[in-house]
């Protein structure tokens, strides 16, 4: 879990900020488990809670969609959002919140950035040859000698959307 201590800042003037920073291993965001997170984020104190912002570096482990190999993505994103203060009272604008005790837990926030900041069809490389569709050979590999000219052209545009 990714979480600092910001009671300080739950008391103190509007504007007072502090700089979390981040650098951590492996990590799971719940259903996502990334290499490493890397980053500065920095919580200001506004006037209906707490200002998180900042930018981040991470990384994952996903499957090719054309040949199923596993590829390591690096990605990145930048955040913003404001958390609630203990004891304020719920906006619908507002979905997170400092814990009771004055934690600030930023692990569903960054669970939520980093699944937007994903690709939603990782490939090993741009052109990606994919698996053959009759022998599944993998054609990044290996040649192999089916006839797939033969495919009709409604399934070939399927395959390249794929
Ligand atoms: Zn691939
Ligand atoms: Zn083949």
């Amino acid at each position: 879990m990714i979480r600092f201590d910001v009671s300080a800042l739950i008391k103190a003037r509007l504007g007072a900020s502090l700089v979390l920073d981040i650098d951590t291993g492996h990590q799971d965001l719940t259903d996502l488990s990334v290499d490493f997170l890397r980053g500065t984020v920095q919580a200001i104190r506004v006037e209906n809670g707490l200002l998180v912002q900042g930018s981040l570096e991470s990384q994952l482990g996903l499957a090719c969609v054309r040949c199923l190999e596993s590829v390591v993505l690096p990605f990145s994103f930048e955040l913003e959002e404001t958390f609630r203060l203990p004891g304020a009272s719920p906006k619908p604008d507002i979905l997170y919140q400092v814990d009771e005790d004055g934690w600030l837990n930023l692990t569903p926030l960054l669970r939520e950035y980093a699944w937007v900041a994903i690709p939603m069809k990782p490939l090993c490389s741009p052109n990606c040859q994919g698996l053959c569709p009759q022998c599944g050979t993998n054609r990044n590999v290996e040649i192999c000698w089916c006839d797939t000219s033969q495919i009709d052209p409604r399934l070939a545009m399927l395959k390249d959307l794929l």
